[in-house]
């Protein structure tokens, strides 16, 4: 049977749900999303020519208020890794209570082989086309893999164009010229870090000197490499889809953000040797941070692993069968509902923000977002010692609590 992702979120949430009491009525609603719409769009071309793509806008849930998610741009997307993003979203807005359901979006496309006119015209027609579900109080975009601040400014004007007056709360993650967050950027992978340190922290380890392997230095790969830096770790190894590079005396992060902001790569970095990618995944560090994409560690590699920590920057990096044995190792799991939570509780920020025309100092963010995460950091550590299990099976107990908790208030319509 081919393998889901979709499926493979329903395996996490069942897990959780066996263990504590969910009623079978609810568990029936949250298999399914409640909306999928899938657009196919013609788009010129820069030489004359018009091509079809196909995208997909998934609302997975809205019982806790308008959904929200990321927009993915990759010639990979599919309509199921739509609809299991769709659903970690819920999970993690859930988990850090946040009053949002869960969505996603994707346009199935190789953004790096479209010029920027190419990829502003597939975004705004993209974005007409799925408007209808579209709205501050009803579904808000975020930039997700190979889409970034400028894409959610193409999102935003847009839609305002069509409505006749600028709707900055439409989406989040956009250019802090025009109602952006200060501390968005940086904030998934700040969030990677913190958890990182409130772990140690628990497990009486000490942070300072352990090392530390990324796979996708993008946007949350890459502040989550600096913020432990900051904190003193040693990041050892970084890849992205270009290359990759270990160094045991520690690899120059800044330098390395400087590359990719510049060039969008890690291999334009002229003064390492590259290696081969895949094997920053298994090397002899304490922390592995996976910050690509999904399907990273199944049961054929797991074994190869060799940190004690991992920490999910990507969402979904993780199958179930490689988690059954990583638990089994006593490797440390921080699920990505929780680790890379930090970016939607600073979108949520930024949706506040622009709702009501107030904005905040980069202080006022970053300290909402660190109490936020380590709080809901020792709930989940809470229910780990209570339940005696492992973070990820505590982390959906927690987030399906909350929402089996907004449906018995609510009820089932009609
Ligand atoms: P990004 O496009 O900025 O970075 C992704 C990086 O992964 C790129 O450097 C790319 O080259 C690299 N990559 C792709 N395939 C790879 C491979 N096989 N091996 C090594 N590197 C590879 O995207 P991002 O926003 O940093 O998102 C990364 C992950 O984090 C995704 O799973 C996304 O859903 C998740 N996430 C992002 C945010 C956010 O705020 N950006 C929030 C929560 C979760």
């Amino acid at each position: 049977m081919k393998f889901s992702l979709a499926r493979m979120v329903q395996e996490q949430v069942e897990r959780a749900a066996d263990i504590i009491d969910i009623p079978e009525n609810i568990r029936e609603i949250l298999k399914c999303p409640m909306l999928l719409l899938k657009v196919t769009f013609p788009v010129k071309m820069d030489d004359g020519r018009v091509v079809c793509f196909t995208g997909f806008r998934c609302q997975y849930n809205n019982i806790r208020g308008p959904t929200k998610g990321g927009v993915r741009y990759h010639p990979e997307v599919t309509e199921d890794e739509v609809i299991a993003l769709a659903a970690w979203m819920t999970w993690k807005c859930a988990l850090v209570d946040l009053p949002y359901g869960g969505a996603k979006g994707g346009v199935i496309c190789d953004p790096t082989k479209l010029s920027e006119g190419e990829l502003e015209r597939l975004t705004r027609r993209y974005t007409t086309e799925i408007m209808p579900i579209l709205g501050p109080h009803s579904d808000i975009p975020a930039p997700d893999v190979f889409t970034t601040s400028k894409t959610m400014a193409w999102m935003m004007d847009t839609f305002s164009m069509f409505k006749g007056y600028t709707e900055p709360a439409i989406v989040t993650g956009k250019p802090e010229a025009m109602g952006g967050s200060l501390g968005r950027k940086q904030a998934t992978g700040r969030g990677v870090a913190i958890v990182i340190r409130e772990l140690y922290n628990k497990l009486g380890w000490r942070l300072e000197g352990a090392t530390v392997a990324i796979q996708g230095f993008g946007n949350v790969g890459g502040y989550a490499a600096f913020f432990l830096d900051q904190m003193g770790a040693k990041v050892i190894a970084a890849s992205d889809s270009s290359c990759a590079f270990v160094d045991a005396r520690g690899l120059p992060v800044t330098e390395l953000m400087d590359c990719v902001e510049k060039h969008q790569c890690l291999a334009a970095y002229g003064k390492l040797k590259s290696c081969d990618r895949d094997s920053v995944l298994y090397q002899d560090v304490d922390i592995l941070i996976p910050a690509a994409l999904e399907n990273q560690i199944r049961k054929d590699n797991v074994t190869d692993i060799k940190a004690k920590v991992i920490s999910e920057g990507a969402n979904g990096p993780t199958t179930p069968e490689a988690d059954e044995i990583l638990e089994k190792q006593g490797i440390h799991v921080i699920p990505d509902i929780l680790a890379n939570a930090g970016g939607v509780i600073v979108s949520h920020l930024e949706w506040v923000q622009a709702l009501s025309g107030l904005y905040w100092e980069e202080e006022e963010i970053n300290q909402r977002l660190e109490k936020r995460l380590v709080r809901t950091f020792e709930e989940v550590w809470y229910k780990v010692q209570e339940r005696k299990v492992p973070l990820r099976t505590a982390a959906y107990i927690m987030a399906l609590d909350r929402i089996n908790e907004v449906y018995r208030y609510r009820g089932i319509f009609p």
